[in-house]
Protein backbone atom coordinates (compact mmCIF):
# COMPACT_ATOMS: atom_id res chain seq x y z
CA UNK A 1 0.00 0.00 0.00
CA UNK A 2 2.79 2.36 1.08
CA UNK A 3 4.66 1.47 -2.21
CA UNK A 4 1.72 2.30 -4.04
CA UNK A 5 1.01 5.71 -2.48
CA UNK A 6 4.86 6.64 -3.23
CA UNK A 7 4.48 5.69 -6.70
CA UNK A 8 1.49 7.89 -6.61
CA UNK A 9 2.86 10.24 -5.11
CA UNK A 10 6.55 10.26 -7.86
CA UNK A 11 4.32 10.25 -10.24
CA UNK A 12 2.19 13.08 -9.43
CA UNK A 13 5.60 14.76 -8.78
CA UNK A 14 6.77 14.36 -12.56
CA UNK A 15 3.64 15.22 -14.10
CA UNK A 16 3.62 18.80 -12.33
CA UNK A 17 7.17 19.11 -13.02
CA UNK A 18 6.18 18.44 -16.77
CA UNK A 19 3.53 21.06 -16.76
CA UNK A 20 5.92 23.61 -15.17
CA UNK A 21 8.07 22.73 -17.71
CA UNK A 22 5.69 23.04 -20.20
CA UNK A 23 4.68 26.64 -18.88
CA UNK A 24 7.95 27.65 -18.71
CA UNK A 25 8.38 26.80 -22.59
CA UNK A 26 5.32 28.22 -23.77
CA UNK A 27 6.60 31.76 -21.55
CA UNK A 28 9.59 31.36 -23.42
CA UNK A 29 8.18 31.31 -26.82
CA UNK A 30 5.89 33.99 -25.86
CA UNK A 31 8.72 35.70 -25.31
CA UNK A 32 10.51 34.83 -28.83
CA UNK A 33 7.20 35.42 -30.36
CA UNK A 34 6.48 39.22 -29.17
CA UNK A 35 10.45 39.67 -29.58
CA UNK A 36 9.67 38.38 -33.47
CA UNK A 37 6.94 40.80 -33.67
CA UNK A 38 9.60 44.14 -32.20
CA UNK A 39 11.94 42.44 -35.19
CA UNK A 40 9.09 42.95 -37.89
CA UNK A 41 8.03 46.71 -36.62
CA UNK A 42 12.12 47.16 -36.50
CA UNK A 43 12.31 45.96 -40.05
CA UNK A 44 9.56 47.79 -41.29
CA UNK A 45 11.11 50.70 -40.13
CA UNK A 46 7.94 51.56 -37.78
CA UNK A 47 10.17 51.27 -34.65
CA UNK A 48 13.34 53.30 -35.36
CA UNK A 49 14.50 54.00 -31.85
CA UNK A 50 16.33 51.08 -29.33
CA UNK A 51 14.16 53.04 -26.70
CA UNK A 52 10.85 51.82 -28.20
CA UNK A 53 12.32 48.44 -29.26
CA UNK A 54 13.23 47.81 -25.60
CA UNK A 55 9.72 48.45 -23.99
CA UNK A 56 8.19 46.51 -26.40
CA UNK A 57 10.44 43.65 -25.54
CA UNK A 58 9.86 44.25 -22.25
CA UNK A 59 6.03 43.78 -22.22
CA UNK A 60 4.52 41.14 -23.54
CA UNK A 61 1.84 41.74 -25.61
CA UNK A 62 0.45 38.41 -24.77
CA UNK A 63 0.43 39.19 -21.45
CA UNK A 64 -2.56 41.75 -22.18
CA UNK A 65 -4.76 40.03 -24.73
CA UNK A 66 -7.29 36.71 -24.09
CA UNK A 67 -6.13 35.14 -27.24
CA UNK A 68 -2.71 34.51 -26.99
CA UNK A 69 -2.34 33.06 -30.31
CA UNK A 70 -2.81 35.95 -32.23
CA UNK A 71 -1.70 38.50 -29.63
CA UNK A 72 1.86 38.38 -32.17
CA UNK A 73 -0.08 39.17 -35.28
CA UNK A 74 0.33 43.39 -36.14
CA UNK A 75 -3.61 43.71 -36.22
CA UNK A 76 -5.77 45.19 -33.61
CA UNK A 77 -8.00 42.62 -31.63
CA UNK A 78 -11.56 42.83 -29.88
CA UNK A 79 -11.59 43.47 -25.77
CA UNK A 80 -15.13 43.28 -25.46
CA UNK A 81 -17.22 46.36 -24.42
CA UNK A 82 -17.06 47.32 -28.24
CA UNK A 83 -13.65 48.65 -27.26
CA UNK A 84 -10.25 46.98 -29.13
CA UNK A 85 -6.31 46.93 -28.24
CA UNK A 86 -4.39 48.79 -31.05
CA UNK A 87 -2.46 47.10 -33.21
CA UNK A 88 1.08 46.79 -32.64
CA UNK A 89 2.66 49.61 -35.75
CA UNK A 90 0.58 51.72 -34.41
CA UNK A 91 1.29 51.32 -30.53
CA UNK A 92 4.75 51.75 -31.95
CA UNK A 93 3.67 54.56 -33.57
CA UNK A 94 2.46 56.41 -31.03
CA UNK A 95 5.35 55.62 -28.80
CA UNK A 96 8.32 57.34 -31.49
CA UNK A 97 6.07 60.32 -31.78
CA UNK A 98 5.63 60.59 -28.03
CA UNK A 99 9.40 59.28 -27.33
CA UNK A 100 10.93 62.56 -26.07
CA UNK A 101 8.66 63.24 -23.93
CA UNK A 102 8.55 59.84 -21.81
CA UNK A 103 12.25 60.65 -20.48
CA UNK A 104 13.02 59.45 -16.96
CA UNK A 105 11.13 61.46 -14.37
CA UNK A 106 8.44 63.00 -16.91
CA UNK A 107 4.48 62.48 -15.75
CA UNK A 108 2.05 61.03 -18.78
CA UNK A 109 -1.93 60.39 -19.23
CA UNK A 110 -3.27 57.32 -21.23
CA UNK A 111 -6.32 58.13 -22.18
CA UNK A 112 -8.70 55.15 -23.18
CA UNK A 113 -6.16 53.28 -21.58
CA UNK A 114 -8.09 49.71 -22.26
CA UNK A 115 -5.66 46.67 -22.09
CA UNK A 116 -3.32 48.78 -20.13
CA UNK A 117 -0.57 47.99 -22.59
CA UNK A 118 0.93 51.40 -23.57
CA UNK A 119 0.37 52.57 -19.97
CA UNK A 120 2.41 49.64 -18.88
CA UNK A 121 5.03 50.71 -21.86
CA UNK A 122 4.79 54.29 -20.68
CA UNK A 123 5.35 53.75 -16.87
CA UNK A 124 8.41 51.99 -17.90
CA UNK A 125 9.97 54.54 -19.93
CA UNK A 126 9.49 57.67 -17.61
CA UNK A 127 10.63 55.43 -14.36
CA UNK A 128 9.99 55.06 -10.67
CA UNK A 129 10.65 58.87 -10.65
CA UNK A 130 7.99 59.23 -13.61
CA UNK A 131 4.35 59.47 -13.30
CA UNK A 132 1.86 57.22 -15.66
CA UNK A 133 -1.44 57.67 -15.64
CA UNK A 134 -4.20 55.48 -17.46
CA UNK A 135 -8.18 56.52 -17.69
CA UNK A 136 -10.84 54.39 -18.71
CA UNK A 137 -14.61 54.72 -18.57
CA UNK A 138 -15.29 50.96 -18.66
CA UNK A 139 -14.51 49.83 -15.08
CA UNK A 140 -14.26 46.04 -16.40
CA UNK A 141 -11.18 47.40 -18.53
CA UNK A 142 -9.62 48.84 -15.73
CA UNK A 143 -9.81 45.65 -13.66
CA UNK A 144 -8.54 43.73 -16.01
CA UNK A 145 -5.80 46.08 -17.14
CA UNK A 146 -4.84 45.76 -13.53
CA UNK A 147 -4.17 42.24 -13.93
CA UNK A 148 -2.62 42.33 -17.24
CA UNK A 149 -0.14 44.59 -15.66
CA UNK A 150 0.81 42.53 -12.48
CA UNK A 151 1.82 40.12 -15.08
CA UNK A 152 4.05 42.48 -17.41
CA UNK A 153 7.58 44.04 -16.64
CA UNK A 154 5.11 47.01 -15.34
CA UNK A 155 4.25 45.39 -12.20
CA UNK A 156 6.84 47.37 -9.72
CA UNK A 157 5.67 50.72 -11.15
CA UNK A 158 2.18 49.70 -10.30
CA UNK A 159 3.08 48.62 -6.53
CA UNK A 160 5.48 51.52 -6.39
CA UNK A 161 2.83 53.41 -7.50
CA UNK A 162 4.05 55.64 -10.30
CA UNK A 163 1.55 53.91 -12.54
CA UNK A 164 -2.24 54.19 -12.01
CA UNK A 165 -5.08 53.93 -13.86
CA UNK A 166 -8.30 54.75 -12.91
CA UNK A 167 -12.23 55.00 -14.31
CA UNK A 168 -13.27 58.34 -15.45
CA UNK A 169 -14.23 60.35 -18.65
CA UNK A 170 -10.82 60.93 -20.11
CA UNK A 171 -12.37 63.54 -22.37
CA UNK A 172 -11.77 65.22 -19.23
CA UNK A 173 -8.84 64.36 -19.16
CA UNK A 174 -7.09 64.24 -14.71
CA UNK A 175 -6.90 67.36 -13.78
CA UNK A 176 -5.38 65.48 -10.02
CA UNK A 177 -2.64 64.25 -11.56
CA UNK A 178 -2.01 67.26 -14.46
CA UNK A 179 -0.15 68.51 -16.03
CA UNK A 180 1.57 66.39 -17.88
CA UNK A 181 4.82 66.17 -20.57
CA UNK A 182 3.05 63.45 -23.00
CA UNK A 183 -0.76 62.68 -23.69
CA UNK A 184 -1.71 59.66 -25.86
CA UNK A 185 -5.54 59.22 -26.55
CA UNK A 186 -6.40 55.83 -27.59
CA UNK A 187 -10.03 57.18 -28.96
CA UNK A 188 -10.56 58.94 -31.77
CA UNK A 189 -12.39 62.59 -30.15
CA UNK A 190 -14.79 64.55 -32.56
CA UNK A 191 -12.57 67.38 -32.21
CA UNK A 192 -9.68 68.36 -30.43
CA UNK A 193 -10.75 68.26 -26.89
CA UNK A 194 -9.68 71.70 -24.41
CA UNK A 195 -9.65 70.07 -21.53
CA UNK A 196 -6.69 67.63 -22.55
CA UNK A 197 -4.61 70.63 -24.20
CA UNK A 198 -4.91 72.72 -20.91
CA UNK A 199 -3.70 69.83 -18.84
CA UNK A 200 -0.30 69.55 -21.05
CA UNK A 201 2.90 71.37 -19.84
CA UNK A 202 4.26 73.73 -21.89
CA UNK A 203 7.08 71.70 -23.78
CA UNK A 204 4.58 68.66 -23.83
CA UNK A 205 2.88 66.48 -26.83
CA UNK A 206 -0.32 65.23 -27.31
CA UNK A 207 -0.66 62.39 -29.84
CA UNK A 208 -4.66 61.83 -30.74
CA UNK A 209 -6.76 60.81 -33.31
CA UNK A 210 -9.40 62.94 -34.31
CA UNK A 211 -12.20 63.03 -36.67
CA UNK A 212 -15.75 61.02 -37.23
CA UNK A 213 -15.70 58.68 -40.43
CA UNK A 214 -12.35 60.24 -41.76
CA UNK A 215 -10.36 60.51 -38.59
CA UNK A 216 -6.38 61.58 -38.61
CA UNK A 217 -3.65 61.07 -35.88
CA UNK A 218 -2.43 64.68 -34.80
CA UNK A 219 0.39 65.95 -32.70
CA UNK A 220 -0.29 68.62 -30.20
CA UNK A 221 2.61 70.91 -29.30
CA UNK A 222 2.26 73.19 -26.98
CA UNK A 223 5.01 75.88 -27.23
CA UNK A 224 6.90 77.04 -24.04
CA UNK A 225 4.67 80.34 -24.40
CA UNK A 226 1.63 78.27 -23.86
CA UNK A 227 0.65 78.55 -28.13
CA UNK A 228 -0.01 75.57 -29.73
CA UNK A 229 1.05 73.94 -32.77
CA UNK A 230 -1.60 70.81 -34.39
CA UNK A 231 0.01 69.04 -37.34
CA UNK A 232 -1.80 66.12 -38.74
CA UNK A 233 0.10 62.73 -39.48
CA UNK A 234 -1.57 60.17 -40.88
CA UNK A 235 -5.11 58.66 -42.06
CA UNK A 236 -6.45 56.30 -39.04
CA UNK A 237 -9.48 54.63 -37.81
CA UNK A 238 -10.05 54.01 -34.26
CA UNK A 239 -12.94 53.40 -31.96
CA UNK A 240 -14.77 56.74 -30.72
CA UNK A 241 -14.11 58.93 -27.46
CA UNK A 242 -17.16 59.01 -26.67
CA UNK A 243 -19.53 58.15 -23.44
CA UNK A 244 -20.06 54.62 -21.82
CA UNK A 245 -23.63 54.77 -22.95
CA UNK A 246 -22.86 55.52 -26.43
CA UNK A 247 -19.31 53.25 -26.76
CA UNK A 248 -21.85 49.92 -25.02
CA UNK A 249 -24.38 50.66 -27.43
CA UNK A 250 -22.36 50.52 -30.86
CA UNK A 251 -21.50 47.42 -32.98
CA UNK A 252 -18.82 49.64 -35.25
CA UNK A 253 -16.07 47.30 -37.09
CA UNK A 254 -12.81 46.24 -36.07
CA UNK A 255 -11.12 49.84 -35.46
CA UNK A 256 -7.37 50.48 -34.75
N1 LIG B 1 -5.11 52.01 -26.17
C1 LIG B 1 -5.85 50.89 -25.62
C2 LIG B 1 -7.31 50.83 -25.99
C3 LIG B 1 -7.73 51.40 -27.31
S1 LIG B 1 -9.47 51.24 -27.61
C4 LIG B 1 -5.17 49.60 -26.01
O1 LIG B 1 -4.49 49.55 -27.02
O2 LIG B 1 -5.35 48.63 -25.28
C5 LIG B 1 -10.04 52.78 -26.97
C6 LIG B 1 -10.36 52.75 -25.51
O3 LIG B 1 -10.90 54.04 -25.18
C7 LIG B 1 -11.44 51.73 -25.13
O4 LIG B 1 -10.96 50.93 -24.09
C8 LIG B 1 -12.61 52.60 -24.68
O5 LIG B 1 -13.37 51.98 -23.65
C9 LIG B 1 -11.91 53.87 -24.22
N2 LIG B 1 -12.73 55.09 -24.21
C10 LIG B 1 -13.60 55.56 -25.17
N3 LIG B 1 -14.17 56.72 -24.77
C11 LIG B 1 -13.65 57.00 -23.54
C12 LIG B 1 -13.84 58.06 -22.61
N4 LIG B 1 -14.69 59.06 -22.84
N5 LIG B 1 -13.14 58.04 -21.46
C13 LIG B 1 -12.28 57.02 -21.18
N6 LIG B 1 -12.06 55.98 -22.00
C14 LIG B 1 -12.73 55.97 -23.18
Amino acid sequence: MRFFQAQGRCCGLRWFCCILRSRKNQAGRSIDRNKGLVEQLRHLGIIKSSEVAEVMETVDRGEFVQDSASAYIDSPLRIGYNATISAPHMHAYCLELLKDHLKPGMRVLDVGSGTGYLTACFSLMVGPTGCAVGVEHIPELVVSSLENIKRSGAVELLCGGSLSVHVADGRLGYAELAPFDAIHVGAAAPEHPTALIEQLKPGGRMVIPVGKTFQELKIVDKRLDGSVNISSEIPVRYVPLTSREVQLQGHGPLRM
